[in-house]
C-alpha cells in the first residue's frame, strides 16, 4: 500500500474507533516484533536522518501505547510465545548498538518494565567509526560543489536537493547497496574525492555507539543483545569465509563481554536480498538460534521460520495513528 493511502486508512481506524476494537479483537495471533534503530532529535544532524524511527517522547508514547493492549515479550520469552497458538504478544528490537539507544530509550524501558532486544555491530564498539550509511549522508551534507559531479559509480550528476539533501543521499546509498562487499571500500574513497569533502572526521565516530560497560547494565535490567556483524555488510554481498567471520566473531565478542549465551542475530540492510543460504548455514554453525529479518508482518505461531522471522521498521514518519494502525492491523500496516 502506498504511504497517503495507508495514513487515510489509519487515520480513518483512528476516528471510527474501528482501530480500538480490532486491537481487542484477535484480529491476529502471533508475536509483532517491532525495530528502532535511534531515538531522539535528528533535525539537525549531518548524519542520515532516516535512521532515528522516533523522538524520545514519541517513544515514550508508543510503548505506553503497546502496553495498553498488549504484553511486551523480552527475548526469552519469543520461543514459548511462539508455542502458544493463542498468544498475541510484541518484542521491541534495536539495531546497530547507536549510544542513543542507552541514553534515551533505555530509561523508557525501565520506567515501564518492558524489555528490548538490542542487535550489535561489534566492530563499531570496539573500534569506533561511522558507518558507511552515516558517512555518506555526511559527505553529502557538507559538500560545497553545486551537485554531486557526474561519475562511474553513481551516474549523474545528482542535483542537491536544498535544504535536507535527502534524495541526493538516497540514491548514492542505493549505489551503496548494489556493489560487491570488495568494492565498498573503494567506493567510499572515490566519493570522498568527488565530493571533495574527505572522510568523515573520527569524533564522530566516538560519539556514536554504546559502550560494554553501558550493555552490560542493561543486560542486568531485562535487556537483552544478540549478533549484528562485526562490520556491517551485507552478507548476501561478501563471500561464505567472510560471513564466516563476520557472523561467529561477533557472536564470540558479544559472550566474552556479557559472559551468557548469545542466541539471536538481525541481518544488516535485512531485506530477502541481505541474506542467502550460507548465511543461514553460519548461523547454525555458530550456535543462533534465530534470525530476525526486515520483511514485515506478524511472525505466525505455525510454521515459522527461526531463520527469516518478521520485523517492522518504525520510521519517523509513522504517526500516532499509523502506530496504533500497525498494533490494529499489522497484516496491512507492519
Ligand atoms: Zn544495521
Amino acid at each position: 500500500m502506498v504511504m497517503q493511502k495507508k495514513q487515510m486508512l489509519a487515520d480513518a481506524l483512528d476516528r471510527t474507533g474501528c482501530g480500538k476494537l480490532l486491537r481487542l479483537a484477535p484480529s491476529w495471533r502471533g508475536v509483532l516484533i517491532l525495530n528502532y534503530h535511534r531515538i531522539g532529535e535528528s533535525r539537525h544532524s549531518l548524519l542520515d536522518r532516516n535512521l532515528w524511527s522516533a523522538t524520545t517522547e514519541e517513544f515514550d508514547q508508543q510503548i505506553r501505547m503497546i502496553m495498553r493492549d498488549f504484553d511486551i515479550i523480552s527475548l526469552a520469552e519469543l520461543g514459548p510465545a511462539l508455542k502458544n497458538r493463542r498468544s498475541r504478544a510484541v518484542m521491541i528490537t534495536f539495531d546497530d548498538g547507536y549510544v542513543d539507544n542507552y541514553i534515551e530509550a533505555f530509561p523508557v524501558l525501565k520506567t515501564y518494565n518492558a524489555s528490548a532486544t538490542f542487535f550489535i555491530t561489534t566492530g563499531f564498539l570496539d573500534v569506533p567509526q561511522v558507518p558507511w550509511w552515516d558517512e555518506i549522508a555526511w559527505m553529502v551534507r557538507t559538500c560545497r560543489l553545486p551537485h554531486i559531479p557526474a561519475n562511474p559509480w553513481t551516474g549523474g550528476p545528482i542535483p542537491f536537493d536544498e535544504p535536507d539533501r535527502e534524495q541526493a543521499i538516497r540514491r548514492v546509498l542505493a549505489a551503496y547497496k548494489l556493489l560487491e562487499g570488495s568494492s565498498t571500500a573503494e567506493y567510499m574513497a572515490v566519493l570522498a574525492d568527488a565530493l571533495q569533502t574527505g572522510r568523515a572526521p573520527l569524533h564522530i565516530g566516538h560519539e556514536l555507539w554504546m559502550t560494554w560497560p553501558m550493555i552490560r547494565e542493561m543486560s542486568q535490567s531485562r535487556m537483552f543483545f544478540g549478533g549484528h556483524t562485526v562490520n556491517h555488510p551485507i552478507l548476501a554481498n561478501i563471500a561464505p569465509e567472510a560471513q564466516d567471520f563476520e557472523i561467529g566473531e561477533c557472536r564470540r565478542r558479544l559472550m566474552q563481554e556479557l559472559s551468557q549465551p548469545i542466541t539471536a542475530f538481525s541481518y544488516p540492510v535485512g531485506g530477502e536480498a541481505s541474506f542467502n543460504m550460507h548465511t543461514r548455514d553460519m548461523l547454525k554453525k555458530h550456535g543462533y538460534e534465530w534470525a530476525f529479518t526486515f520483511i514485515g508482518g506478524v511472525v505466525p505461531n505455525r510454521r515459522l521460520d527461526p531463520f527469516a522471522l518478521q520485523r517492522a521498521a518504525v520510521e519517523s514518519d509513522v504517526n500516532r495513528p499509523l502506530f496504533r494502525a500497525m498494533l490494529s492491523l499489522p497484516q496491512l500496516f507492519a
